[in-house]
């Protein structure tokens, strides 16, 4: 089949991968560069841990609290508080135990194949140095501490995933840099991540050119339609390109072409911002969460990454670097010694559905089109798994996890 994959972030990338496995034939359709919008500066953590939803019970007792810190986790620009709020009153109901729990399964089901499902990939396009599996550590102040995130460890811990205590000396000997500042940590040595999500991006797109993958520069704007099949995808500026089959992965632009086919998907952008130091003078050796800052901080191939915030401003407000200024701020209060010359800043809209879920699978109104959208923070954990779910759906293969909870059904039909 020839297929238009629209978008060419982790998602699309790695589903026109899997794809052309297949032997198909892939389009992509995107105006700007590979790689270049959220892929291109998240925190780089691929992790099969990374099971929880973003709302956990309880959690919205430490909103006000957030709302006020100009260095919290959480901002709600006022122009768009009356935007967001349907969204945020079903986020709020995705948050009892019982609903976190099976959307933690469902998110395990995608992630815990993460490896199997990049290595192929980057082992042709001979990019394998951009994955490391040596684990991720989730650091606390004290024991005491982590107490409050018990369920969440724990809820890990029943999904399969190894979580070992480390405390002390022996948190020490895994990160030296973190003396001082942290007493407790969980280990979960099955993780991984990427030095440079950007080139992980550009590696599988370049392969997938050389394997016979074009690129056509433009906006998909909608479809024709003809007998329940998409037969062309409608550009901006370029004449339909004709086709026999397409895939929605524009990340958190993907929402008004899902509606063309049948799916009101509540997609919304969790923006988030990152500050990468090139000489930090703090040497870490591994991805590290600093739960209680609600920072993840990753060693990369161009200097030190700190990354994290949630803004609801929508997809059009300008950035606003201050966000990233205060990662920095919290960095120097994680590290005594860091040092800060010369960081670059940079803002990402995550995609993200309010139960934490992405949408995989065929949409309601044509055969021949699939989903694969709204990852929210764990894009680049799950690329890869969705692309060989997508392919399997389109060679109409038994899916090699359950993907229903990833239905776009579960919202009401367009
Ligand atoms: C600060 C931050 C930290 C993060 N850290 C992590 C992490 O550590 N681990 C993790 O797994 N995830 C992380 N994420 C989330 C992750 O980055 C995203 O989930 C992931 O990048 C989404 O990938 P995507 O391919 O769906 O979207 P994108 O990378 O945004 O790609 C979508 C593409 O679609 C194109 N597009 C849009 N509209 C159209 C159209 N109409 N026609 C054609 N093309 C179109 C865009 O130009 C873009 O190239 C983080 C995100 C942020 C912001």
């Amino acid at each position: 089949m020839h297929i238009a994959v629209i978008g060419t972030g982790i998602v699309g990338v790695a589903t026109a991968a899997w794809l052309q496995r297949d032997g198909h034939k892939v389009t992509f359709i995107d105006p700007k560069e590979a790689g270049s919008q959220t892929s291109f500066g998240n925190a780089g953590s691929i992790s099969p841990s990374a099971v929880l939803p973003v709302g956990m019970p309880g959690m919205w007792k430490r909103v006000p609290k957030w709302l006020t810190d100009p260095e919290g986790p959480l901002v709600i620009r006022m122009h768009y508080l009356p935007r967001v709020l349907p969204w945020l009153f079903q986020f709020l109901r995705n948050m009892p135990e019982a609903e976190v729990t099976r959307i933690a399964g469902a998110i395990r089901g995608l992630l815990a194949p993460t490896f199997d499902c990049y290595t192929p990939l980057l082992q042709r396009a001979g990019a394998t140095s951009l994955l490391r599996r040596n684990g991720c550590l989730y650091v606390y102040s004290s024991r005491e501490a982590a107490e409050r995130w018990r369920f969440g460890t724990e809820l890990r811990r029943s999904l399969g995933v190894e979580m070992k205590c480390v405390e002390g000396e022996d948190l020490f000997a895994l990160e030296p840099a973190l003396r001082g500042r942290f007493g407790f940590g969980q280990f979960a040595p099955d993780n991984g991540s990427t030095p440079d999500p950007a080139a992980l991006v550009q590696a599988l797109y370049t392969q997938a050119l050389k394997d016979g993958a074009e690129h056509l520069r433009d906006a998909a704007t909608g479809f024709g339609m003809r007998d329940g099949l998409v037969h062309t995808v409608e550009l901006a500026d370029s004449a339909p390109l004709e086709v026999d089959g397409v895939i929605i992965a524009a990340g958190a632009w993907s929402k008004t072409l899902a509606l063309k086919l049948g799916a009101a998907v509540r997609l919304e952008t969790q923006r988030g911002y990152h500050v990468t130091i090139p000489d930090p003078g703090v040497e870490l050796n591994r991805n590290v969460m600093a739960v209680e800052q609600n920072i993840m901080i990753n060693p990369m191939q161009m200097g030190l990454r700190l990354a994290g915030t949630v803004e609801f401003a929508g997809l059009n407000a300008p950035p606003r670097m201050e966000r990233a200024e205060a990662l920095i701020n919290v960095g120097r209060k994680v590290f005594g010694t860091l040092k800060t010359e010369n960081y670059t800043t940079w803002m990402g809209h995550r995609p993200c559905l309010p139960d934490s879920l992405p949408v995989i699978g065929r949409a309601p109104r044509a055969e021949n089109a699939w989903f694969g959208f709204g990852h929210g923070h764990v894009g680049m954990c799950g690329g890869a798994t969705t692309g060989r779910e997508i392919a399997n759906l389109v060679a109409g293969r038994t899916p090699g996890i359950d993907l229903h909870p990833f239905r776009a059904e579960r919202f009401r039909r367009a």
